[in-house]
């Protein structure tokens, strides 16, 4: 797996507050990365580190294709903080003074204004914009200078349930193009929706990190049912995937690392037993984000 991004062992105070105590993060390449943690967890503190807005107190982070940081950041755009528009402005001249800001020529305005679905709406004025649209203006800025990486702080912080869909649609589509992606969020159910990778943090610590599929996969509940429910379960006991079972109408059952859905199919269907239901609850995992986010 080649990697973007190498955060080894973070840490920052301020003050007397700890806002990360020692995490260590991969970012694969092409992947879309999710930090997900409630509020207070050190997500934002985390992307000012790797953006050089902010110094670690120790700790090393490396982005892996660039020889040094300034070379990096060319090729990284980022949206920490929401860029002050002009709201008299249209969004075509908007992102012209973003081009100056940046120092960059204006010729790939019209792209990116294509990339995010408001070229149609170049010649509006900012303030006849949604929310979602305003957003969607904010991450062009971003894409100014055709960037290989995006940071996203929370980008679908007070949008609208359409506006968080477009926003969705959006990451997804620019990740498809080839840029690797990372997002900050508070949200279970954005990183779910959009991730291929993520990373929890709480109050500084980094709880667990992976593939989004391994690391939701950890938590599901399986629930299955078949013709003989004792007779599967007493099979279920012997199998080595098994980490916990419950059993009331169907049987529940939650599997360890590195077992999936189809291990637990086979291993019925090979014991004899042929499940006439089986399907994946994700309840445990909200269930334990909440305890983690409480
Ligand atoms: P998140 O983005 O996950 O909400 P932050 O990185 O913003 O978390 O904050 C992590 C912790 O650091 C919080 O306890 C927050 O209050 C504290 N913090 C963040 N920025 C500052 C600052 N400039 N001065 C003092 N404390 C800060
Ligand atoms: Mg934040």
């Amino acid at each position: 797996m080649e990697s973007v991004l190498q955060i080894n062992e973070i840490k920052k105070s301020y003050g007397a507050v700890q806002a990360l105590k020692g995490v260590t993060i991969t970012v694969p390449k092409g992947s879309v990365y999710g930090i997900l943690g409630p509020n207070g967890s050190g997500k934002t503190t985390m992307l000012g580190i790797i953006l050089d807005v902010l110094n670690a107190d120790s700790g090393q982070y490396l982005w892996s294709n660039y020889e040094s940081a300034q070379l990096a950041r060319q090729h990284i755009g980022s949206l920490l903080e929401t860029p002050n528009f002009y709201h008299y402005l249209s969004a075509k001249n908007n992102l012209e003074i973003s081009a100056n800001i940046k120092n960059r020529g204006y010729d790939d305005i019209d792209h990116v204004l294509k990339l995010v679905n408001l070229y149609e709406r170049r010649d509006s004025k900012f303030s006849t914009f949604s929310l979602g649209m305003k957003q969607r203006l904010a991450i062009a800025a971003a894409l100014l200078g055709k960037p290989d990486i995006l940071v996203l702080d929370e980008p679908t912080n007070g949008l609208d349930p359409a506006g968080i869909a477009e926003i969705r649609t959006l990451i997804i589509k620019l990740n498809k193009e080839g840029i690797t992606i990372i997002i900050a969020s508070h949200m279970l159910d954005e990183v779910e929706k959009v991730c291929t990778h993520m990373a929890i943090l709480k109050l500084g610590n980094l709880i667990t990190e992976g593939a989004v599929k391994d690391v939701l996969n950890d938590e599901d509940s399986i629930e299955i049912d078949s013709a003989d429910n004792k007779k599967l379960q007493l099979i279920l006991s012997s199998y080595q995937g098994v980490k916990s079972m419950r059993t009331d109408r169907m049987i529940n059952v939650i599997l360890n690392n590195g077992f999936n859905t189809e291990d637990l199919n086979k291993f019925c269907y090979e014991q004899g037993i042929i499940l006439n239901h089986i399907q994946r609850r994700k309840r445990t995992l909200e269930s334990k984000f909440i305890e983690i986010t409480q």
